[in-house]
């Protein structure tokens, strides 16, 4: 009788935390077709914040409205300061034209941490002088002149205006190098106002971290950083070469101000109610490229990983362990927002289930591969998502063959500290499953990484399978286990 008794009350607890479960998955994924805002998200992203490079008060802005966003829907928000940068600078707006007949608008960009001009500044425009013969030539006009300087296709990182990098031009001079060596120095202590270099369309202008981190308020860059369209830049050679009489005239904002700037990783959780200690954690990188708006670089990972907050806290989700979403810095400058966090042993490695990272595009997560071990767990976690979505099926994979080795070096994305190191870090594939047409190469770290490039049903459907599945390994009665998951 006792035995009985017992075992209905098991049955019916047991039946209990399952409808519960199900009750969360249910309205997650009902809310996920009535109530969506990972659009709203990338909007404030867009129109609000824009380019988060770090270094600037964008990303502060940022990383404020991504802590408030969290604590808004009930979530414990940890800010863990990870870098931290001596010279602190913002952009403005730029914009140029030549001054000649045809007044010519400028299509170009510059590193936001290197020289801004003193409000518009016209100049007339020189070709790099090759040797020394030719810098004595023209080195009375390089005064408040611009140059043009041919290298190969550019990806916009900065000229290398360090003391280092002068010292090695000067040595390479030295050894008789004429030519194939940037006159640097010489041309900025002969007054010029900036250097042009030709950017292959769309345009990239990145980050160079030797240069960001090194500067200081009394080594602050002179001149301008110029990379202009090629097809410009050839029309404008062109004139030059004719020795024809016009001027270019530039406007650029780029603003510097003593630091330091901290910035941090922004760790957000649901707190388990049976396994506190244990996580199912995913991420997405906060700071971007700054020429866009850093929509699909990282801002429609930020916005899925936050709508996957937002639709859990929603449901009322009270899983048995923790799920974080951490909203990681300084990815562009070589992942060390999650390197940090890794390294740290912030939580213990042996305490992740899963790490999921999302930093790939604007796609629709449609499916996941995993060892066989884990492949029972994610099976049943994921049988909601099967048929959630008609149009975009979701499939659970058996992984064929053996392991591959772990990885021994960092690249990629912020899931790599986490592979790196014996932690689960499966991602979602995702897929254009509708055929846009969808090419991330255009995109990425490209002005054309913008809010129109953003794909809504793909990224709203993708907020909805991190939260079940999320959710769903957070309530198994176990970590995932690990066996088989790289070959050791
Ligand atoms: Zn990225």
């Amino acid at each position: 009788m006792k035995r009985t008794f017992l075992s209905l009350f098991l049955a019916l607890s047991l039946s209990f935390s399952l409808s519960a479960q199900d009750k969360v998955t249910q309205t997650v994924l009902e809310l996920g077709r009535t109530d969506n805002h990972t659009m709203v998200h990338a909007d404030y992203i867009a129109r609000n914040i824009g380019g988060r490079l770090v270094g600037t008060h964008m990303l502060h802005h940022a990383e404020d409205w991504v802590a408030e966003q969290f604590r808004s829907w009930g979530l414990e928000v940890t800010m863990q300061e990870a870098v931290e940068i001596g010279v602190g600078f913002d952009r403005g707006p730029w914009s140029g034209r030549m001054l000649s007949e045809d007044g010519m608008m400028l299509h170009f960009g510059t590193p936001a941490y290197t020289a801004g001009t003193r409000g518009p500044q016209k100049g007339r425009v020189l070709l790099e002088p090759k040797s020394q013969r030719e810098f004595d030539r023209v080195k009375g006009a390089l005064k408040g002149s611009w140059v043009l300087v041919e290298t190969g296709p550019t990806n916009g990182l900065a000229i290398d205006a360090s003391a280092k990098a002068d010292s090695l031009r000067a040595a390479q001079l030295a050894e008789g190098k004429e030519g194939s060596v940037l006159m640097y120095r010489q041309m900025v202590d002969a007054g010029v106002l900036g250097f042009i270099r030709p950017a292959k369309m769309p345009m990239q202008v990145l980050y160079n971290r030797a240069t960001c981190f090194d500067i200081t308020m009394d080594n602050l860059p002179k001149a301008c950083d110029i990379v202009l369209d090629e097809h410009q830049f050839a029309l404008i050679k062109q004139k030059v070469v004719d020795r024809q009489d016009f001027q270019l005239e530039f406007d650029i904002r780029n603003h510097f101000f003593p630091g330091p700037m901290k910035y941090h990783n922004i760790l957000a959780v649901i707190k388990g109610s049976k396994y506190p200690d244990e996580y199912v954690m995913m991420g997405s990188h906060l700071d971007a490229f700054d020429i866009a708006t850093g929509s699909t670089d990282d801002g429609q990972g930020v916005c899925v990983t936050m709508e996957a907050a937002r639709l859990l806290a929603a449901a009322g989700a009270k899983p048995k362990r923790s799920i974080m979403f951490c909203i990681w810095t300084a990815e562009e400058y070589g992942l060390m927002g999650s390197k940090y966090f890794v390294e740290k042993k912030t939580i213990p490695w042996n305490k992740i289930s899963n790490y999921f990272n999302r930093d790939g595009g604007p796609l629709a997560a449609v499916s996941i591969t995993v060892p066989p071990v884990m492949y029972d767990d994610f099976a049943e976690v994921c049988k909601p998502l099967e048929n959630y979505n008609p149009k975009i099926p979701f499939s659970v994979q058996k992984r064929q063959g053996d392991p591959q080795p772990r990885p021994t070096r960092a690249g990629g994305s912020d899931h790599a500290y986490f592979a790196m190191n014996g932690i689960p870090a499966i991602s979602f594939r995702e897929s254009d499953v509708f055929g846009y047409d969808f090419n991330y190469r255009d995109i990425w770290h490209t002005e054309d990484d913008l809010y129109d490039k953003l794909i809504p049903e793909y990224m709203e459907h993708s907020a909805v399978v991190q939260a079940v599945t999320a959710y769903g390994l957070a309530n198994l009665n176990h970590l995932l286990s690990r066996e088989g998951l790289y070959k050791e």
